[in-house]
C-alpha cells in the first residue's frame, strides 16, 4: 500500500514553493496521492489575510490538472482550531494500516513541538520535512533530538510501516513565501510566475485580499 502524503498549510496564498514541493515528494517518494489540507483557522499564527473558503478555492484552482493531488477541505468546515493531529485521527481511522506521510518544511518541522499533542503525530503518521531556504535541521534540542532518533534517509522505511519516521529531503529551493506574496499583492503588484495563473485569476476577480487589507 502506497503511502498517503498530507500536505497541510494556510496556503495564504497557495504558491508554486508548495507546489513543486509537493510534486516532487509525490514522486521521489512513491506516494499515492498528496492531500492539500488548508487550515481553516491556523493555530499558531494570526488570522489568515484571505478567508477560508477563497484559500480552499485558490488551493482547488491551483492542483485542478495534477493527477494524484487531492484537496481536502475538512479543516475549513471544522469548528476551533485547526488541529493536524485531529485530521492525522480522522484520517488514520479511515486507512488503519497505510503509512501516512505528513509533509512540512523545514520552517514548521522546527515548530512541532509547538504543535496540540505534537507527540501524537508521530504516532499517526511519519513526517516528510521538505528543505526551505534559510531553514536548517537543528542537531541538538527536542527537535534535534527527535531526527536522531527517528530520522531516515530510506524512503523504503516510510512504505514498511505506517508511522513514525522522519524523512529530511532536498526539494528545488523556491524561495517563495505566502507572507511575501500577500505583502507584494496588497500593495497593489502582480504576484506572476510567483503562482499559478488560475490562482493570480481568483485574487485579482475576487479582490479577496485587497478587500481585506482595507478593512
Ligand atoms: P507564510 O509566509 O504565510 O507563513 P508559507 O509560505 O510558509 O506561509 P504555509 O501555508 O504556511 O506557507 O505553508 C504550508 C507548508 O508549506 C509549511 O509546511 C511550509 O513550511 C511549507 N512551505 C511553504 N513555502 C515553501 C517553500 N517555498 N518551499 C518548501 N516548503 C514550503
Amino acid at each position: 500500500m502506497s503511502p498517503l502524503g498530507i500536505f497541510g498549510g494556510t496556503f495564504d496564498p497557495i504558491h508554486f514553493g508548495h507546489l513543486r514541493t509537493a510534486f516532487e515528494l509525490l514522486h521521489a517518494l512513491g506516494l499515492a496521492e498528496v492531500r492539500f489540507v488548508p487550515a481553516g483557522q491556523p493555530p499558531h499564527r494570526d488570522v489568515p489575510l484571505c478567508d477560508a473558503m477563497h484559500r480552499l478555492a485558490m488551493v482547488r484552482a491551483a492542483t485542478a490538472d495534477q493527477p494524484g493531488f487531492v484537496v481536502d477541505d475538512r479543516e475549513v468546515h471544522r469548528d476551533g482550531p485547526s488541529y493536524t493531529v485531529t485530521t492525522l485521527r480522522e484520517l488514520r481511522a479511515g486507512a488503519p494500516a497505510r503509512p501516512l506521510c505528513l509533509i512540512v518544511g523545514m520552517d514548521a518541522f522546527l515548530g512541532l513541538p509547538q504543535w496540540h499533542e505534537w507527540r501524537a503525530v508521530l504516532e499517526l503518521a511519519h513526517v516528510v520535512v521538505a528543505h526551505r531556504p534559510g531553514w536548517a535541521a537543528p542537531e541538538a534540542g527536542i527537535v534535534g533530538d527527535l531526527l536522531a532518533a527517528r530520522g531516515t534517509a530510506r524512503v523504503e522505511e516510510l512504505h514498511a510501516a505506517p508511522a513514525g519516521r522522519i524523512l529530511v529531503r532536498p526539494v528545488t529551493q523556491l524561495e517563495i513565501s505566502s507572507t511575501d506574496l500577500r505583502d507584494l499583492i496588497v500593495s497593489g503588484r502582480d504576484p506572476r510566475y510567483l503562482l499559478p495563473d488560475a490562482v493570480r485569476a481568483i485574487i485579482r476577480d475576487t479582490g479577496c485580499y485587497i478587500r481585506q487589507s482595507t478593512r
